[in-house]
């Protein structure tokens, strides 16, 4: 009954291209033995995690089952845990995560609203078994702006390095073009009219258990494991096909 609450929470409250790519890993992922089940549920109200598609040891060594444990059952579960309680009894707990997050004043409500949309889109651009290169209209786009792969990979990289204190590293469609952004703290695309494809959180959480201060490795390590092309691919099809 959760599990089904749960998702039908998620498909009303975020993009169809989000919830498509989130259930073929849902299904990819539902056969291994260990369950992925969220450690509680969200405080009552009508925003909810998206279901985590892999168990969360099936990161790992890449990104520790501890990690999993803490990012998705904590620092998320905060986040819409927080967004539930401010909802509550106004307006906006009948509103949509994406009009909350194009009308709210900066503050909690935004916040909560923003990383709460953030942690949705990162874990689904995750999967075991995932990395190396895409394929198909993607892989043509990143050569037709980058020049190559390897350029892109570059330039995402220094951005994700680079990116002082806390926020994401966004591999967006804007105006027909692909580019690599940073944003900080909760901000993202959607607030500067860019379509995001992927994304990483570099929110210190997401890998100091498991490399500490070293942010490169755990890049890396997400290039060469962990990034689920299938959900760029499937969210730079939608972007093209809706003239994003
Ligand atoms: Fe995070």
């Amino acid at each position: 009954m959760r599990s089904e609450l749960s998702i039908r929470k998620f498909s009303i409250l975020l993009p169809v291209a989000l919830f498509c790519a989130s259930r073929a890993v849902l299904v990819r992922a539902a056969e291994p033995a260990r369950a992925a089940e969220p450690q509680a549920q969200e405080a009552a109200g009508p925003f909810a995690r998206v279901p985590l598609g892999f168990p969360m040891n099936s990161l790992s060594p890449y990104i520790s089952e501890e990690t999993v444990e803490y990012h998705y059952g904590k620092h998320y579960k905060a986040n819409v845990d927080a967004l539930n309680k401010l909802v509550a009894g106004k307006p906006e707990a009948a509103m949509s995560l994406d009009k909350i997050i194009m009308t709210a004043a900066p503050g909690p409500l935004f916040n909560n609203a923003a990383q709460t949309w953030n942690h949705a889109f990162y874990f689904s651009s995750l999967r075991p078994d995932g990395g190396g290169e895409p394929s198909g209209l993607l892989a043509g786009a990143i050569n037709r702006d980058f020049g190559s792969f390897a350029k892109f990979r570059e330039a995402y990289a220094a951005a994700a390095q680079t990116l002082f204190g806390s926020g994401w590293t966004w591999l967006v469609l804007d105006a027909g073009r692909l580019k690599v952004v940073q944003t900080f703290n909760a901000d993202l695309p959607m607030k500067h009219g860019q379509t995001p494809l992927f994304v990483l959180d570099v929110w210190e959480h997401a890998y100091y258990i498991d490399y500490r201060n070293a942010r490169p490795k755990y890049i890396d390590a997400v290039f060469d494991h962990l990034i689920n092309w299938d959900f760029a691919a499937a969210n730079y099809a939608r972007a093209v096909a809706v003239g994003s």
